[in-house]
């Protein structure tokens, strides 16, 4: 039988903990994602409706500009450190407590809940007044949050109804990718309900790109290789500096850009390589072997299916690195 997703136990504590909180802090992991904005702005929803005011959503790095459209986006701050005290921190999506990327005192929190769906989650207990609700078989934080608000007989609305779904159709790649599952289905049926118009968050998110992120596009495409590694075929895409310096743009355009090298035919492993100043970031994407075993291999981490990590050389040197890993356990 599938596991229940949220114990009692979990779901009490949750309650518990925010009853007895006045001041909240909200945080995600860094180069924030739909899931990420879009859980936090639905807990921030949630926590103000029932009175609490003391909200702060506190990200290390400024939100893709895909995501302004969600209410209250305006309310979440950037910065590199946190020194105010708060009764609660809600941890959104961290595998670790250093992926939200800031310099924080954990002692400046008097409880803690983390909630997250990567199972390369590794936060324990900090103690008796944190707890962590990690289901790695959820596709998005949302889909988790939405179960929690259901066991406490929390009042959806739109507002929180549409920050939870543009959680889901991201982390799902649009219901695409091989981490949807009927779970993900049930509860974007019970969040349209709400009145959310789905081509509306469509166009935002997806399809409203700039020329020049297009054209950036264009440039990796010509990177775009098929390799037989072990017994793996890996399809691959490079994005160096001077592609942005010619096209005039950042590493934030190229988001989804992993989906085109997902897309070759007879591809078990996607990988994009992308030049990062002595270092290369590295997304994985698989639905053959467990990608986030060798980000985490690699000092980085995700789920089994799309996973990411950082590793200092030049794109030479790292893709004969992570080669020979994945030669090694494909
Ligand atoms: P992306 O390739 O889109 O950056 O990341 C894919 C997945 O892997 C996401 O779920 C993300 O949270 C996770 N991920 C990416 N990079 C890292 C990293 O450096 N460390 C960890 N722990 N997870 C990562
Ligand atoms: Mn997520």
């Amino acid at each position: 039988m599938r596991r229940k997703i949220v114990s009692e136990v979990e779901a009490k504590k949750f309650f518990e903990f925010i009853g007895k909180s006045k001041t909240f802090f909200i945080s995600g992991h860094v180069r924030p994602d739909g899931d990420t904005v879009g859980s936090s702005l639905a807990l921030k929803h949630f926590l103000n409706k029932i009175g609490k005011k003391d909200v702060d959503i506190t990200m290390r790095e400024k939100l893709p500009s895909n995501y302004n459209f969600l209410p209250s986006v305006e309310s979440i701050t950037v910065a590199n450190k946190v020194s105010k005290k708060y009764d609660l921190a809600l941890i959104l999506e961290c595998s670790d407590i250093s992926r939200m990327g800031l310099d924080v005192n954990l002692d400046n929190f008097n409880r803690g809940i983390v909630i997250d769906h990567h199972q390369t989650n590794k936060i324990k207990k900090y103690n008796n007044n944190w707890i962590n609700i990690t289901y790695p078989e959820m596709a998005s934080c949302a889909e988790i949050i939405f179960e929690i608000f259901k066991k406490g007989r929390v009042q959806i609305d739109k507002e929180i109804a549409l920050c939870l779904y543009v959680g889901i159709v991201t982390d799902t790649g649009k219901f695409q990718w091989s981490n949807t599952n009927s779970h993900s289905f049930s509860t974007a049926s019970e969040l349209l309900k709400y009145g959310i118009n789905t081509f509306d968050v469509y166009r935002n998110i997806y399809g409203n790109k700039s020329v020049k992120s297009l054209l950036l596009l264009g440039e990796v495409l010509r990177t775009l290789k098929r390799e037989k590694v072990g017994n793996v075929w890996i399809s691959y895409i490079y994005v160096s500096y001077d592609m942005y310096k010619k096209t005039a743009t950042t590493v934030k355009d190229t988001e989804e850009f992993i989906n085109y090298a997902t897309s070759v035919k007879d591809t078990d492993v996607a990988v994009f390589f992308k030049e990062d100043g002595k270092n290369i970031r590295v997304s994985f994407r698989s639905d053959k072997i467990d990608v986030g075993r060798v980000a985490e291999y690699f000092g980085g981490g995700g789920h089994r299916n799309a996973s990411g990590t950082t590793i200092e050389g030049s794109f030479t040197t790292v893709k004969k690195k992570v080669w020979d890993f994945i030669r090694e356990i494909s």
